[in-house]
């Protein structure tokens, strides 16, 4: 019998910065590919599937004109870097055969429908993967507070934060190599040894939801699925 997934529903943060592999900025499209395919297998699975793409690999591309820029306008910026992200990836996973679709916190009906949370619930139902772009849609955020508020709303049972490594450490892993990577830490925990998880905002409201956060790398393959099936990858976050 197939392993049953141990989680239905999942709310996925992926960094721009997954998105454009060894590239110093923007999107690599042999690395968005991997990665939509490591998505595949979870969505193939049954698991509802919701991402919350960031926008710092295009953001960075830009950096250099938004300094001394009035913090809003750069935030904005960063927001429509995260629909073109979204755009990219949905496209990527067309051509994979996953149905997706891009909702955007910023009204840009052109391009991408708005969020509205009954129709993405109903996507989900469906077995879309509905990408969540533009953030909260609000600046002075990010996209982990994002991926925080929508895990929330859409009743995900987890949040996936996938990094460039494989869960949390005591240490630099790369610096230290006594670094331990936890299996399970507490949100208390996590906070008192000043682990920065996520920044402050979207980690209050995971503590405050009681939504638990998985820490794995979207580049080690099969560690998405193995987090979906519950097994010890990565570091799990809980309350
Ligand atoms: N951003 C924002 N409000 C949000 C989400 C994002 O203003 O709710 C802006 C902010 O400038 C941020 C940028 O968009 O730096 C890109 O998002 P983030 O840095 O979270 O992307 P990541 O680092 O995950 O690629």
């Amino acid at each position: 019998m197939p392993a049953q997934p141990a989680h239905q529903r999942i709310l996925l943060k992926l960094s721009g910065e997954a998105l454009m592999g060894d590239d110093a900025f923007g999107i690599n499209r042999a690395t968005i590919v991997r990665m939509v395919q490591e998505v595949a297998e979870v969505v193939n699975m049954g698991v509802e599937v919701a991402v919350v793409i960031g926008g710092g690999n295009i953001f960075r591309g830009v950096a250099g004109g938004s300094v001394g820029m009035d913090r809003a306008t750069a935030d904005y910026m960063g927001m429509l870097a995260t629909v073109m992200n979204a755009l990219a990836l949905a496209d990527a996973m067309d051509k994979q055969g996953l149905i997706a679709r891009v909702m955007s916190a910023i009204n840009i009906e052109q391009v991408v429908e708005p969020y509205i949370r009954p129709k993405a619930l109903q996507y989900l139902e469906e077995g879309k993967v509905v990408i969540f772009a533009a953030g909260t849609g609000n600046p002075f955020f990010t996209t982990d507070t994002a991926a925080a508020l929508r895990g929330a709303e859409i009743g995900a049972q987890m949040v996936l934060k996938a990094t460039k490594v494989d869960g949390v450490y005591s240490a630099d892993p790369q610096k230290d190599p006594t670094a331990e990577r936890y299996t399970r830490i507490s949100f208390d925990e996590a906070m008192s040894r000043n682990l920065g998880i996520m920044d402050a905002t979207a980690f209050a409201l995971c503590r405050d939801q009681k939504l638990p956060i998985k820490v794995f790398s979207i580049f080690k393959h099969g560690a998405l699925k193995r987090v979906v099936l519950g097994e010890d990858e990565g570091t799990l976050v809980y309350a």
